[in-house]
């Protein structure tokens, strides 16, 4: 039988966000637990249009590296809930923040799970344009899966260029501020922003800080999109390996042209080398 709100108790909350909160909750019945992203409709206005593409696209995907949907409820006052599978290590930038040291293997592992995950999306036509170590979940056995589909985007025909000034500022791609920098056929290429955003992530994972910014500095927006756009695209130092500096490269060119597909990475001998460890 599907499960209700009746079901289900609170036990504690595990994050807040834009315009809602995400609880750990427990089926009463079988013990199960779940996550519940409970979004207020009245917060903001385009909150409603955002956990309408939320569940969209949650339903529109089906893979072991995107967060899992197994409800959808309707609240009182408008409000609405995604039930979703729970991710018991939380994200990766809490495991970050709390000391854990990724290395090389951990960080291909990561990698080679996000970009399936990336592959399956933008083969359904969906970007995620705010991936970033806060909005990939983790479970105790080192899975990871892509979650918070609040700013995506469901491609049409013709990419275009509008409205493409969403998700957290520090992890967008050079051509997301800068038109002159979209494709040479003048668009907007969604999928390659995605890129850019996993390779800024795996960079941080590596490096415990936000790459383009010295440890521990908040960031101050007019330099940092300076730095995104006219700046040199940050890189790993010589000391790891030719496939690991390699693989960032692929996922940090400027030219969003040049920039590698999720399909493509998956070939990336980064990848292929660590695969089944
Ligand atoms: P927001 O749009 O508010 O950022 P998210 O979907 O990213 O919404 O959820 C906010 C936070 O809640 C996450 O960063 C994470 O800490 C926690 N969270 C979300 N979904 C889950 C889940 N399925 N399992 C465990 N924790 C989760
Ligand atoms: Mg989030």
């Amino acid at each position: 039988a599907a499960i209700t709100m009746a079901d289900l108790e609170k036990v504690q909350v595990l994050g807040h966000g834009n315009g809602g909160t995400v609880y750990k909750v427990r089926h009463k019945r079988t013990s199960a637990i779940y996550a519940l992203k409970v979004m207020h409709s009245d917060s903001e206005p385009n909150t409603r249009r955002q956990i309408f593409q939320e569940i969209n696209i949650l339903r529109r995907t089906d893979s072991p590296y995107v967060v899992k949907c197994h409800g959808v409820f309707d609240l009182p006052a408008g409000d609405m809930a995604i039930l979703m599978e729970y991710m018991d290590r939380g994200t990766l930038e809490s495991l970050m923040k709390s000391g854990v040291v990724f290395g090389e293997e951990t960080i291909a592992k990561i990698a080679h799970q996000v970009v399936q995950g990336l592959e399956h999306i933008h083969a359904r036509k969906i970007t995620h344009r705010d991936l970033k170590p806060s909005n990939l979940l983790v479970d105790g056995k080192m899975r990871v899966k892509i979650a918070d589909f609040g700013v995506s985007k469901i491609m049409c025909r013709t990419l275009d260029p509008c409205n493409s000034y969403v998700g957290t500022c520090a992890y967008m791609s050079p051509e997301r501020f800068d038109p002159d920098t979209y494709g040479k056929d003048g668009t907007y290429n969604g999928y390659a922003g995605d890129i850019w955003s996993l390779g800024l992530t795996l960079l941080e994972l590596f490096m415990g800080h936000f790459p383009y910014l010295p440890e521990g500095q908040r960031p101050d927006w007019a330099t940092l999109m300076c730095a995104i756009c006219f700046g040199e695209p940050p890189c790993l130092p010589a000391t790891v390996s030719g496939e690991f500096r390699g693989f960032i490269e692929c996922c940090l060119q400027k030219d969003s042209s040049k920039r590698w597909t999720a399909s493509q990475l998956l070939s990336h001998p980064f990848l292929k080398n660590f695969r089944g460890c």
